[in-house]
């Protein structure tokens, strides 16, 4: 693709509006799927939408899935990109290279027919959707037809050949979260994990268990301890104990910690898909421990003044979804523990969701 603009490592030549600011800060992109010199241009099979933007998306669409549909397609038509406004998170895509500009085809270790997922977010990724195929309400999974932009400095992962694609998607939208925690954690200290039965929360525990060791605790918090997931949680042994407890409602956490916390924890991991959790994860953290907000719910205001609010001295730290190496660290995690991949198989594998067709095209 020629272009009178001046190429820009991080993208900033596709953004339309406003001008002078870098694409997940900008309101719209240009996604003309052709691939400018430094870039590489990806024929899209599926999005997985995060979790906090998806659930907001089926709540405003009152759970009906044509307007989830009618709502994700003006939303990349209007914006060029999958960039919620309410939630300002966006989500993944797996998908095939179809052309590598001209500036990267020596050096870049991928070429066209590539199965590729993207590990930047989606709410900087110039995505244009030609049709949506099926749209899974349970799991956030969107199979499209459409193309998007890799810039030269967005990370991605090559597909595995043993997992299938949908379960490796699901993992890797979330692997940030399993290889913060594995830093975070040292041996013999005590890990909570709020939203613990979702994907980002069981590969937390699974990684927290590992970390802490036989002399540390980890206590999983959800909703409901019938979940599959949060069956999984406690069989497995990955979590001492898996504690019903809604994290909005922070008295009824406050009365679970005697018995679940009675030190309270050495660092929490926020992993829920809903606002208004800072405090609980705050409330139930040791003076001088550690807040991980993997959350793409969380507040900064309501974190650093709720915080200073109750005198908690504790480190919070923003999740940043990526770390080095942590898709490959992921998916291993998966290969090595047989009941959670099973877990994932089932929850996640493309042969065990049900999904709703969606016939009509834009
Ligand atoms: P997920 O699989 O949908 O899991 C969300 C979990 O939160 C579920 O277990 C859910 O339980 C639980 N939950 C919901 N409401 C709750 C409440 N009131 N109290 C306690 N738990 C509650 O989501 P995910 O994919 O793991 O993502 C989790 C969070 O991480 C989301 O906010 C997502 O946006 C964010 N995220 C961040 C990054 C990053 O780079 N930082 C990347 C990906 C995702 P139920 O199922 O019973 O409702």
């Amino acid at each position: 693709m020629s272009t009178a603009k001046k190429l820009c490592a991080l993208g900033s030549h596709r953004v339309l509006e406003p001008l002078g600011v870098l694409p997940q800060v900008a309101h719209r992109l240009d996604a003309t799927p052709a691939a400018h010199a430094n870039e590489i241009l990806c024929d899209v099979e599926a999005l997985n939408i995060d979790s906090a933007s998806f659930r907001q998306i089926v709540e405003a669409s009152d759970g009906d899935v044509e307007r989830v549909r009618a709502h994700v397609l003006a939303l990349v038509a209007e914006r060029g990109k999958h960039h919620n406004p309410v939630t300002g998170s966006g989500g993944m895509f797996v998908g095939r290279v179809r052309e590598i500009g001209a500036a990267l085809a020596a050096r870049s270790d991928l070429r066209p027919g590539d199965r590729i997922a993207s590990l930047v977010s989606l709410t900087l990724t110039p995505l244009r959707i030609d049709a949506i195929e099926r749209i899974d309400l349970a799991t956030g999974r969107i199979w499209i037809r459409g193309t998007a932009v890799l810039f030269e400095t967005g990370p991605y992962a090559r597909l595995p050949d043993d997992l299938p694609d949908d379960v490796a998607l699901a993992v890797l939208d979330v692997a940030g979260a399993p290889a913060q925690v594995r830093r975070l954690a040292e041996p013999g200290e005590t890990v909570a994990v709020l939203g613990a039965d979702g994907k980002s929360g069981i590969l937390s525990c699974v990684a927290a268990r590992a970390r802490v060791g036989p002399s540390g605790r980890v206590v999983g918090f959800g909703p409901d301890p019938d979940t599959a997931g949060a069956r999984l949680l406690v069989e497995a042994g990955y979590v001492d104990a898996f504690v019903r407890a809604d994290a909005r409602d922070v008295f009824a956490i406050l009365a679970e910690l005697p018995e679940a916390l009675p030190d309270l924890a050495d660092v929490t991991v926020n992993c829920v898909n809903v606002p208004g959790t800072e405090l609980s994860s705050i409330l139930m953290t040791k003076d001088h421990g550690t807040v991980y907000f993997f959350s793409m719910s969380t507040s900064f205001t309501a974190a650093a003044l709720g915080a200073e609010g109750v005198a908690k001295d504790v480190t919070m730290i923003v999740g940043n979804g990526y770390a080095k190496d942590h898709a490959a660290t992921a998916l291993q995690t998966l290969r090595d523990h047989p009941p959670l991949l099973r877990y994932f198989l089932a929850k996640y594998g493309a042969t065990a969701v049900a999904v709703t067709p969606v016939s009509a095209q834009v």
